[in-house]
Parts: structure tokens; C-alpha cells; sequence
């Protein structure tokens, strides 16, 4: 069943992703690490978990295969000492305070961090991320951080406002020739994002089936 899924999933983003730039993240979150095992027999190395310490158990669990773990929750500042140490990409920071921590706790013997800000791209209220406005606020922030590197940007638009908002999204990443991660796309706008410019798409549903 996953398997299917999977091959389902690659198949439609193969057909949408002409320069071959989109590596799927299956978001594996409240799923056991026996599903997980389920898409890495099927070539998966790309996981993404929003909650920490149930990630932590599932990194444990499958910690001799060679996979690439992606943290995509909100971040409390208690919790990013963990999420340096055990994670490969941070999609969800959207403090400084946040960034700054990652950096100081990334242990100096693993690769840097890999982090994108998360960009609130259509101002809603209800939704966390920096507003376009303050990205140019941010990023020189960056230069004094050694263990993390800055790679791009996360957005999960308003489903009113999918393809303007990923496309809106893409212009903004081609202003900062340093970048080249675009994470954005969901089981239900998957196609749109892999149209739109994404690098990263991020998959549930479409892998796991739904959550209870
Ligand atoms: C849960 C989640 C996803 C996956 O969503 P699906 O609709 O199940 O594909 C992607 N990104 C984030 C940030 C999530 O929290």
C-alpha cells in the first residue's frame, strides 16, 4: 500500500518536474517507524516529522539505514537542542532566537545544519512565519552563524491562494542567488508547487494515508 503510494506520488511529480529539481519528503508524522521502513524498502531516505519527541524514537529505531531527517513542526525554544543534534534540515524557523540556538547547539562534528525560514507568504493571522517584508531583516543575521547555513524558504500558502502564492514564492527565491531550496507543497497541492518551483515537496496523506 505505501509502496504503491509512493510510486504514485514520484510518478506525478515526475511528470510536472521538467528541470528534475524536486526531492519528495514523506511526512511521517503519528505514523509508526514500521510504515516508515515500509517507504525506505521502496528508496525513500527523505522523512519529515513535525513532532519532536516522537521523531526522536523513530531516528532511534532506524538509525543504522542512511536517511536525511527533516524537522517541519513549530519550534520551541526548549526543544532546539534536540532537533540540532538528531536533525539533517530545519524547515520551520521563524525567529532569530530560534536560529540562534540551532547554531550554538549544533554539535561541531556533524554537518552544518541546513535551515529555511518559513515565510508567512499570504499574511494570515492564524499562521506562523516571517512576512516578506522582514525576510531582508533576517538573513544577514546569518553571517555570524557557523553551524547552520541558510538554504532557502518553507511556505504553506492559503488554499484560496495556492498557485499565486507559489509562484509569488519562486520570484522571491530568485532574489537570492545564495539560495536554492524552495519547500512548499502538500498531498493537496503537490502538482501546483512542482509547477511553481519547489524543491522540496513535502508528503503525508498521499504516502501514509490520513491521520487519526
Ligand atoms: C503534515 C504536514 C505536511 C504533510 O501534509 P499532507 O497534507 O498530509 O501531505 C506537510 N508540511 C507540514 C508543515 C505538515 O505539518
Amino acid at each position: 500500500m505505501i509502496q504503491d503510494n509512493l510510486k504514485k506520488v514520484q510518478e506525478r511529480i515526475h511528470t510536472l518536474d521538467k528541470n528534475q529539481q524536486v526531492t519528495l519528503i514523506a511526512v511521517s508524522k503519528t505514523k509508526p517507524a514500521s510504515d516508515l521502513q515500509q517507504a525506505i524498502d521502496a528508496g525513500q531516505c527523505h522523512f519529515g516529522e513535525n513532532y519532536l519527541q516522537e521523531a526522536l524514537n523513530k531516528i532511534e529505531i532506524l538509525k543504522n539505514q542512511d536517511l536525511i531527517w527533516h524537522f517541519i513542526g513549530p519550534i520551541q525554544s526548549n526543544k532546539t537542542n534536540k532537533i540540532a543534534e538528531n536533525f539533517d534540515w530545519v524547515h520551520s524557523v521563524d525567529r532569530l532566537k530560534i536560529a540562534k540556538r540551532l547554531n550554538d547547539q549544533r554539535p561541531e562534528d556533524m554537518d552544518k545544519l541546513n535551515v529555511l525560514l518559513q515565510i508567512n507568504i499570504d499574511n494570515e493571522s492564524t499562521k506562523s512565519g516571517i512576512l516578506e517584508d522582514e525576510i531582508d531583516g533576517f538573513i544577514p543575521y546569518f553571517e555570524n552563524f557557523k553551524n547552520i547555513v541558510l538554504r532557502g524558504f518553507m511556505c504553506m500558502p492559503s488554499p484560496d491562494n495556492t498557485e499565486k502564492s507559489f509562484k509569488k514564492m519562486a520570484e522571491i527565491l530568485q532574489k537570492y542567488p545564495n539560495f536554492d531550496t524552495l519547500s512548499m507543497g502538500m498531498s493537496n497541492d503537490l502538482d501546483l508547487a512542482v509547477k511553481n518551483g519547489a524543491t522540496f515537496v513535502r508528503i503525508g496523506t498521499d504516502i501514509f494515508g490520513k491521520r487519526t
